[in-house]
């Protein structure tokens, strides 16, 4: 039988991702087609199809999302692998916010995208976005079971001590203020491996995830169920991210608010876009702070320290709430990559028996795919796991396509 693939779309406000994969493919398999879509309504539109053998562009300027998506079908056809051709078997969206509406992948179908669209008011910058994907697509590919996976579902199971905000509780109720969480299909992608890795049951496993990418996020995890997690309402909260601050005080914006003519969006575009390590240090990317830091940059130094720091708070504070864990785990970009920050996220713990191996935390014998970083005397287990949200979410759509 010939392979059936799935299309994974992750549409942005100004981009599109997306990769055509075998949702029964080993994580360490690269996409059968990838591709972007971006500089949408600019004046150069850039549009990049790549398969393993062949890559394609197009620099012409691109009108709105559904012009470029339906391009970028094309071009994927006059590779020979578009949609068409390769006889799809699902579409999988990437959805940033489900509220307290979707706990789970669902088939868009009735009223789905009638639901998804209430929720828009939680998630303005996103959802949007990633609704007007799903509409462009549907109409490109309507004979194509769509499904929508959702960046909050994992943090469904959050106990209420955990997902509640010591807000008014009738503002709160009123208008769904509560901690959702994001980046929950690489945390549970990424979790899922990890009671394999210590051959135990799923059920007795506690642990603790990192994902560090341009976006950072931590969460707790008890028995396979998330029990805490850093990012909140947005995904403005909790670790020192690329462009974003993570927690602050939340008096910093009535005060920004009283002393500076700066309108509330543009403290929302301060604090989201122009923070993190790129507000404090001037870059985003974590090589480029890495390479300042060694050059004696002042400024990169304290962004470093700061995002070191915050991320122990996490870790520290998810130890102690789950009473202990048997794994933490580093995956995404940074996680994945920065030997440095793994290494100074937990040292000094042997009393709390967490203790990384050196050799292993530089990966001297360039082990691919998930591997452990700790020592064999260490009783928690650290990992590396790369995250593949992509293969995860074609995984999903798959398995809900299969049943509808
Ligand atoms: P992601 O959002 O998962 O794609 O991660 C992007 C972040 O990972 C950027 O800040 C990159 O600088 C960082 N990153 C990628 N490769 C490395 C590396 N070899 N060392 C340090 N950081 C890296």
């Amino acid at each position: 039988m010939s392979t059936q693939y799935a299309l994974v779309l992750n549409s942005g406000s100004s981009s599109i991702k997306f990769q055509v994969l075998d949702p029964k493919a080993d994580s360490t398999e690269p996409p059968f087609v990838s591709g972007i879509v971006e500089k949408i309504g600019e004046k150069n539109g850039h549009i990049k199809i790549q398969t393993e053998t062949t890559k394609m562009e197009d620099t012409r300027p691109i009108l709105s999302h559904s012009v470029g998506l339906e391009r970028a079908f094309g071009m994927m056809s006059l590779l020979g692998v578009g949609p068409q051709e390769l006889d799809l078997r699902a579409v999988g969206h990437r959805v940033v916010h489900g509220g307290e509406e979707f706990h789970a992948p669902e088939l868009i179908e009735g009223d789905v995208l009638d639901r998804l669209k209430a929720l828009i008011p939680l998630a303005p910058l996103h959802n949007p976005a990633n609704i007007d994907g799903i509409e462009n697509a549907q109409a490109l590919l309507p004979n194509v079971p769509h499904v929508a996976v959702f960046d909050t579902a994992f943090f469904s199971t959050l106990p209420e001590a955990a997902a509640n905000y010591a807000l008014n509780a009738e503002v709160a109720r009123e208008h769904n203020i509560r901690r959702y969480g994001f980046h929950g299909t690489s945390h549970e992608y990424v979790s899922r491996q990890v009671p394999g890795l210590l051959d135990k049951d799923p059920s007795e496993v506690k642990q603790i995830t990192l994902h560090l990418g341009n976006g950072a996020s931590a969460t707790a995890i008890d028995g396979g169920k998330a029990v805490d997690t850093s990012m909140g309402l947005t995904p403005l909260a909790g670790l020192v991210m690329g462009t974003r601050t993570g927690d602050i005080d939340p008096g910093i914006i009535f005060h920004l608010t009283r002393s500076t003519d700066m309108d509330i969006d543009e403290i929302d575009n301060l604090l989201n876009r122009k923070s993190g390590l790129k507000g404090m240090a001037g870059v985003n990317d974590f090589r480029e702070l890495q390479k300042l830091v060694d050059d004696g940059d002042k400024d990169a130094k304290l962004a470093h320290d700061v995002y070191i720091h915050t991320l122990r708070r996490f870790i520290g504070s998810y130890l102690l709430n789950l009473g202990g864990v048997d794994a933490i785990t580093f995956t995404a970009g940074v996680g994945e990559n920065a030997v440095g920050v793994r290494r100074d996220a937990l040292a000094g713990l042997e009393n709390f028996g967490i203790e990384i191996d050196d050799a292993r935390n530089a990966n001297e014998e360039g082990i691919e795919g998930a591997r452990k970083i700790s020592t064999d005397n260490s009783k928690v287990k650290v990992f590396v796991v790369p995250t593949n949200e992509e293969l995860a979410i074609a995984r999903y759509a798959d398995e809900l396509a299969n049943q509808a």
